[in-house]
């Protein structure tokens, strides 16, 4: 890879942008970024830590202390704690999009997030990598499906974890937090003009991946630069 350039995965909840911007980043033999998975770090912290959501500054400065690493199998690390099964449990979803919200955690974690793909080649996924992390991605993908068919996605997520989930409630989270993220004054989730839509809802993620490949190879200026 001679050239650095940034994938951005944008999307709603369970559109299945981390498992495809795993894949991608594999096959693209680059880093993995899961910006999602840093809003629930912080929003992990907060909750250990007792912060009410409406303590701004508090959450601001938790959000720039915080030293979150991401590994390219999950992995996450949260000042140097294993936090990864921690910050997945359904409570982390609805906190980590409430704290979202708030426009110092956004500051610290943005800053963060560029500086993790300023000299890299990465995958970033996300609400906003096309639109204000890195608005000049070379490749803008927005990922999204059905709410059913994300809601299904995401109860066989939760099943495979142990968890015995009911699908109206996973839809009914999916769709609450869709409308906060997207709703939002700061950075709310949006297709960026110059990002291409792409609809998973009838492929698996072996065509999603394919289509997700195909796009990379037409964006950028001859593929080889990422695609060997
Ligand atoms: O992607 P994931 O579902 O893990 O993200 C958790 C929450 O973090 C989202 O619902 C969203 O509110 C927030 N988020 C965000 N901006 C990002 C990534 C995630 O606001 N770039």
């Amino acid at each position: 890879m001679n050239k650095r350039i940034i994938v951005a995965i944008d999307g709603p909840a369970g559109a299945g942008k981390s498992t495809l911007a795993k894949r991608l980043a594999k096959r693209l033999g680059c880093l993995y970024i899961d910006t999602g998975a840093m809003y629930r770090a912080v929003a992990l912290w907060a909750a250990r830590t007792g912060t009410p959501i409406t303590d701004h500054a508090r959450l601001e400065r938790l959000a720039v202390e915080a030293e979150i690493a991401l590994g390219q199998d999950g992995l996450v690390t949260l000042n140097g704690e294993d936090v990864s099964a921690a910050i997945r449990a359904p409570e982390m979803s609805e906190s980590a999009s409430v704290i979202s919200g708030v426009p110092g955690v956004r500051r610290a974690l943005v800053a963060k997030q560029q500086e993790m793909g300023r000299e890299t080649s990465a995958v970033m996924e996300g609400r906003d990598i096309g639109t204000v992390v890195f608005p000049e991605a070379a490749v803008k993908i927005y990922l999204d499906a059905t709410v059913d068919v994300r809601a299904w996605r995401r109860v066989r997520d939760l099943a495979a974890r142990g968890g015995v989930p009911v699908f109206e409630e996973v839809r009914a989270d999916i769709v609450k937090r869709d409308l906060r993220d997207s709703t939002r004054p700061d950075s709310p989730l949006r297709q960026a003009p110059d990002a291409i839509l792409l609809d998973s809802s009838e492929l698996d993620e072996l065509q999603t991946e394919e289509a997700m490949l195909r796009i990379v190879r037409e964006r950028t200026s001859n593929g080889k630069e990422i695609l060997s």
